[in-house]
């Protein structure tokens, strides 16, 4: 069965501008034809025919580091594995609504994910497409509240990394460093060596995956950048010359502006602390700037966790890059082409061209002059399937 998408301005991902008057037909799971509406017409004359009314029609929106399931603690009990779950449907609907079709998960602290990913897929609860990494490799002195699987050196890293392969682990995610509040934001500590980075990569690759980690410092990023790391999650310091690197070797940044503007607790947060917080944020945006000018591969992560409006943090997320210099036509493609990206899937996600996953939203207002017309999601096709329809029902009509 074929449905022909038309009735507003097309932005396909790969063309900077509004298409006006073209239409995306689409036939099962993938897009077959993206172009004017009268020869898609022409095309599929018997298509179901969805007029969007005005609305502008873009690919299904990626967040590439949301937790689905937030809950984390130092233990694994039945109550967390129960609770965390429950929860997870809730915000995987809630994501899926606000036009996030797909999610790149970056860890959890047991296997729930997997299962949430599969009942989605599966069709008994709705929710994005879910790429999970699962537990997170690193080293005995990150917290233990979060979602850690503890490696003593390179040759536990590869058993780790082998592991979470079997479990069901769609891609690898490390926890290289952390910038301790106790040092009041001002000393990064390292949780795991060059040599179990580098294992780590190795082993990951060789099982034909993809591996990031949780970065900050300098540090960090360039041991994880030097051994030939696919992505870096945050990235709170980057000089030119890493910058550069990741350039040339097409290491993708997913920055997480937003969680760095509220990553403290403003009650236990003194002044000074508070200060030092600002100076260390304004480092990560210098960072972020330097990446967008050397032209680094960016993608959109938010590191929302559970309770909060998905569709707002993203769009947050996205105002922040805008505001540091991304254009909103560069900012649109980062959370649908480079979420894409991030993921090895970008010759088949993230972008209205045939052949590409049906995944389609329409919004109110134009996104490329102001981005915040994405908190007014009112169709979600995801995998050529309506599963959020806010247009009048006189707008569809099958032949
Ligand atoms: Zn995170």
């Amino acid at each position: 069965m074929e449905t022909l998408i038309y009735g507003g301005p097309v932005f396909t991902a790969e063309i900077d501008n509004l298409q006006l008057g073209w239409a995306v037909l689409i036939a099962d799971k993938r897009i077959t034809a993206v172009g004017p509406l009268d020869e898609l017409t022409a095309r599929a004359p018997q298509a179901t025919r969805l007029d969007v009314g005005q609305r502008t029609i873009l690919p299904g929106l990626i967040d590439a580091h949301r937790h689905l399931i937030g809950p984390s603690a130092a233990e694994i009990t039945p109550e967390l594995i129960a609770s965390g779950a429950i929860l997870g449907v809730r915000v995987a609907q809630d994501t899926l609504t606000a036009g996030i079709t797909t999610v790149r998960d970056p860890g959890c602290k047991h296997d729930a994910i997997f299962e949430l990913r599969r009942a989605i897929h599966a069709g008994l609860v709705p929710g994005p497409a879910i790429y999970a990494a699962g537990r997170n490799p690193t080293g005995q002195a990150a917290p233990r509240r979060w979602r850690n699987h503890y490696v003593r050196g390179p040759w536990e890293m590869r058993q780790a990394v082998r592991e979470l392969a079997r479990d069901g682990a769609d891609w690898i995610k490390l926890v290289a460093s952390h910038t301790t509040p106790a040092s009041g934001w001002k000393f990064c500590q390292r949780y795991l060596t060059d040599e179990e980075i580098q294992a780590a990569v190795d082993e990951t690759h060789a099982l034909g995956m993809r591996i990031s980690a949780h970065t900050e410092g300098l540090e960090a990023a360039r041991s994880l950048v030097n051994a030939g790391a696919d992505a870096i999650e945050h990235g709170t310091v980057l000089d030119d010359d890493l910058v550069r690197r990741m350039a040339d070797l097409g290491t993708f940044l997913v920055p997480t502006l937003w969680l760095y503007t509220h990553d403290y607790d403003p009650a236990t947060t003194t002044l000074d602390q508070l200060q030092a917080y600002r100076a260390f944020e304004a480092e990560h945006s210098r960072g972020f700037q330097r990446a967008l000018q050397a032209g680094v591969p960016i993608a959109v992560g938010t590191d929302a966790i559970t309770d909060l409006p998905p569709a707002d943090c993203l769009v947050i997320e996205l105002e922040l890059m805008h505001a540091l210099g991304m254009n909103t036509s560069a900012a649109l493609r980062a959370t649908t082409v480079g979420g894409a990206g991030v993921l090895g899937l970008a010759d088949r996600l993230g972008r209205l061209a045939p052949g590409y996953q049906a995944d389609v939203i329409a919004v109110k207002g134009d996104p490329l002059k102001d981005l915040r017309a994405l908190t007014q999601v009112d169709l979600v096709i995801q995998r050529g399937r309506v599963c959020v329809s806010k247009l009048a029902s006189t707008h569809t009509t099958g032949s």
